[in-house]
């Protein structure tokens, strides 16, 4: 399994370092945000090291995102939020900060403002149409 040596998920993956891990099997872990955006704040990963959502195998992200669901409702049954997002980024920009893909299980209450919810705005129609096409494309 590729590890980097520099990575801090991998060093938690090794337990290297310590973690408040709530599950794991051979190919996943999760474990508790060290800085909760809310209550319950945990992060998914794949064992294996790939920096991101465009490098991770459609096996592993199929194993993390499994993961994901039983640890979003094992939080869901521990603290019975209002909601909760799953939310991966890439790259800097996204305000990905280690570079070890993980989507975070973020519980939601209706009041805590997060600035996620970026609210429902109508889009240029046809634009969205043109770009969905050159999207198409690619995949
Ligand atoms: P992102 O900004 O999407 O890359 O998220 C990385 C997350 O990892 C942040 O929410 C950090 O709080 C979290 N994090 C960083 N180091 C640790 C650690 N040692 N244990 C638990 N969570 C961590
Ligand atoms: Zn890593």
């Amino acid at each position: 399994m590729s590890r980097d040596p520099d990575c801090i998920f991998c060093k938690i993956v090794a337990g290297e370092i310590p973690s408040f891990k709530v599950f794991e099997d051979d190919a996943t872990l999760a474990f508790m945000d060290i800085n909760p955006a809310n209550e319950g704040h945990a992060l998914v990963i794949p064992k294996e090291h790939v920096i991101d959502l465009y490098a991770v195998s459609d096996e592993a992200l199929t194993r993390t995102a499994v993961t994901a669901k039983k640890v979003a409702a094992a939080i869901a049954r521990t603290l019975n939020p209002d909601g909760l997002n799953l939310v991966q980024c890439n790259g800097a920009a996204a305000a990905q900060s280690v570079m070890h893909f993980h989507v975070h299980v973020l519980p939601r209450s209706k009041n805590d403002g997060l600035a996620m919810n970026w609210g429902l705005k109508l889009g240029d129609i046809d634009a969205i149409g043109r770009l969905a096409e050159r999207i198409r494309v690619w995949i």
